[in-house]
């Protein structure tokens, strides 16, 4: 167990929650006129003041960042640390874990920034490995992959190429799993980064709209692997994971209320209750992993192989590996059920 040498759980496993601000017609709306959450440096305490719905509860963690927290106050907290421990070696997982509208893909930085203060996570972590990369004589190559419903597509391809479901295969040494056929891309300059991140959001919306759905019911892997420059070892993989939403059940049908009321078409209803099996089957089995890892039990391969998330994760999460759990969730009074699931997620994670 020589891996486990001066690492306790709570340096492998670290969780943020972030609550995103209000937009202008929420509050119009009067979405939100009973504050329902309220911030502490490391607390969230939901007051359901008007509700007898919920009661009173609060929950710890290792980073809380209310409304007005910046993209640059949640790198500078929580990510640039790992960067430059990814860079000495330990591997890294970020992972934004809530309900769809609530800011994962904002945070993770995915999505067009309109100007410098809001950038995500992913340019920021590119920009950071850049600046240190040459000191430390290293490289970096990439891929990034999208998980839907158990299928794991390439999201490095050429535009509206066709789709094609790649395999998940076991190391020849049992020590984790690789994507068959996946291409890894070296990455030289900063552009480059930005060029084919940017060609995977692409990818990732045309996927979707094909579907006639969001992005928001995949999941999104971005691997950052940094390489010594000279012999082309492994130092480490940084994983940034985009979750799918994770809303529950509504009225006992595995599919969010707005999809039940406006979709006639069967087939498609019956897709997106498929979808919602899936997500809701791959987000448990990344909990059980993440707690277990949280719990100090050093091997829980056990659960590794519950899903394909999981099983690409592997040697990511737990072990010697760094692991943050951005939880997102928004104020509104109407979702204080989703958070409350949310942040019961998150918990479970610590
Ligand atoms: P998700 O990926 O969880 O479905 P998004 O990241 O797409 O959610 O966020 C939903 C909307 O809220 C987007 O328009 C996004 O720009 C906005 N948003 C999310 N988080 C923030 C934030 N912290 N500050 C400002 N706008 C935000
Ligand atoms: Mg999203």
């Amino acid at each position: 167990i020589r891996y486990l040498e001066g690492m306790s759980s709570r340096e492998r496993i670290q969780v943020g929650v972030r609550c995103r601000p209000a937009f202008e017609h929420e509050l119009t709306a009067q979405l939100r006129f009973v504050p329902a959450l309220e911030f502490e440096k490391t607390m969230v305490h939901i007051v359901p003041q008007h509700s007898r719905q919920f009661s009173q509860r609060s929950f710890a963690f290792d980073y809380v960042w209310p409304e007005n927290t910046t993209q640059e106050q949640v790198y500078e907290d929580a990510i640039a640390s790992l960067v430059e421990k990814a860079v000495d070696g330990r591997s890294v997982t970020v992972l934004a874990y809530g309900q769809t509208g609530t800011g994962k893909t904002y945070t993770m930085g995915f999505l067009d920034a309109t100007c410098t203060a809001e950038l995500g996570v992913i340019p920021r972590v590119f920009e950071h490995l850049f600046r240190i990369l040459d000191e430390k004589c290293s490289r970096i190559k990439m891929s990034f992959v999208q998980i839907y419903m158990e299928c794991v597509h390439d999201l490095l391809v050429p535009p509206q190429s066709p789709r094609v479901d790649l395999p998940v295969r076991q190391d020849i040494d049992r020590s984790g799993f690789y994507v068959e056929g996946l291409e890894v891309y070296d990455v030289a300059l900063l552009d480059d980064a930005r060029g084919l991140v940017h060609l995977a959001m692409l990818n990732r919306t045309l996927a979707a709209t094909s579907r006639n759905a969001t992005s928001s019911r995949s999941h999104t892997l971005l691997t950052i692997y940094i390489l010594d420059q000279e012999n082309e070892r492994q130092i480490s993989k940084f994983c940034l994971v985009d979750l799918a939403g994770s809303e529950r059940t509504v009225g006992g049908l595995l599919v969010p209320q707005a999809t039940v009321a406006t979709i006639a078409d069967r087939e498609l209803l019956k897709t997106r209750m498929n979808e919602s099996k899936f997500i809701n089957s791959s987000l448990s089995a990344l909990g059980n992993v993440i707690s277990s890892m949280a719990s100090n039990n050093s091997k829980p391969s056990c659960s590794y192989r519950d899903s394909k998330l999981t099983k690409l994760l592997k040697g990511c999460i737990g072990e010697r590996a760094l692991t943050l759990v951005i939880a997102t969730i928004d104020g509104a009074v109407g979702n204080l059920g989703e958070t409350l699931s949310t942040l019961k997620f998150a918990a479970r994670c610590r």
